[in-house]
């Protein structure tokens, strides 16, 4: 069977966090012995677009949660954005949107931060926004400064609906300055796909993504040539998946059905 001789190929398992290994902080039932099962096969790494949070804090929160996890099984869209300006923008100097937590990720990447004059304006999930950075932000780009987005995110879940995220932010942003980013970093786009296969060292082929939406999660495979497994426990239903018309390799219930 070609589908399954593809599966046995795989050596890397990008996994999606929320709606994926937990929901709403609580750990999907059988979620950690998956995590083992795939751990015997090859490399697992936690991907996610939140860059609210650091590196730091996930290990955090997953090891907290019972997921063994060092800091590199752990890539975020903060991460990927920081590898990208390193690698295609390096001493530029950056003006960032972005939390304590996302400063600390970029400062320790090596990259320089400012309050005027940058040469680009990053716009992170930044959950301590401040209407006085907002404008700066606005100021910048509509003078020109070319800006990117750490990921397109509209809205990201918490307990009992949605806070509105870097898409939603980029809305207004876009509106307010009549300019468009040049580049999102983040998933279903490239720079976070070159990242992490920079990170493990493993061919399109020889991974699978692993994750609960269709927009960014299983567009990201196919983007990049990834095995996409869609699982059912986040924000896409059966009916969802029908209605999309998109195509995926593998369709569990949960994580947990994984049993290669
Ligand atoms: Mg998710």
């Amino acid at each position: 069977m070609a589908r399954m001789k593809r599966l046995n190929n795989v050596k890397c398992f990008l996994l999606d966090m929320d709606g994926t290994v937990y929901l709403s902080g609580e750990v999907i039932e059988g979620a950690r012995e998956a995590v083992e099962r795939m751990r015997r096969r090859g490399r697992v790494v936690f991907l996610t677009n939140n860059t609210s949070v650091s590196r730091a804090d996930y290990v955090l929160k997953l090891s907290r949660m019972g997921f063994d996890a060092e800091p590199e099984d752990v890539y975020t869209a903060g991460n990927a954005t920081a590898d990208y300006l390193k690698e295609y923008h390096g001493g530029k100097k950056v003006f960032l949107l972005g939390t304590d937590s996302l400063r600390a990720e970029f400062g320790g990447a090596g990259i320089p931060l400012c309050a005027d004059n940058p040469d680009l304006v990053v716009i992170g999930f930044d959950t301590s926004l401040t209407y006085k950075n907002l404008t700066a932000a606005c100021d910048f780009i509509r003078e020109g400064v070319p800006y990117l987005l750490t990921h397109p995110d509209i809205n990201c879940p918490k307990k009992d609906g949605y806070m509105p995220d870097v898409g939603s932010f980029a809305a207004l942003i876009k509106t307010s300055t009549a300019r468009e980013p040049f580049i999102i970093c983040g998933k279903p786009h490239k720079p976070i796909a070159d990242g992490v296969k920079k990170l493990t060292g493993f061919l399109p082929y020889e991974t699978a993504m692993v994750g609960d939406r269709l927009a960014t999660d299983m567009a990201f495979a196919k983007n990049n040539g990834f095995i996409s497994v869609l699982v059912l426990t986040g924000a896409t239903s059966k009916s969802d998946l029908k209605q999309s018309g998109a195509s995926v390799d593998v369709v569990l219930d949960s994580v947990a059905f994984w049993d290669i």
